[in-house]
């Protein structure tokens, strides 16, 4: 399930091979592996004629088990609290 674990944030997609994919081409296949440096959230680029996602470019280190940048993981924090 998408959206669940982290509310708020898109992270990818984990295929069954258990690794986690982001989309990141005009294909819109979930084609690029996670960049184990980087925050997990999926962001989307804006100024394409549609949309395109891909991992955030932030360092991870801060929210829920260290996964995302300072900005997403305030973004889990403030919907965790609604
Ligand atoms: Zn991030």
């Amino acid at each position: 399930m998408r959206g669940d674990e982290y509310p708020g944030v898109m992270t990818g997609k984990v295929m069954p091979s258990g690794r986690r994919y982001y989309a990141g081409n005009l294909t819109g296949k979930y084609n690029h592996p996670e960049d184990g440096t980087r925050c997990i959230a999926e962001v989307q680029w804006r100024g394409y004629s549609f949309p395109r996602y891909s991992q955030c470019r932030g360092k991870r280190g801060k929210g829920p088990g260290g996964l995302f940048c300072a900005i997403h993981a305030k973004v889990i924090e403030r919907e965790k609290a609604r």
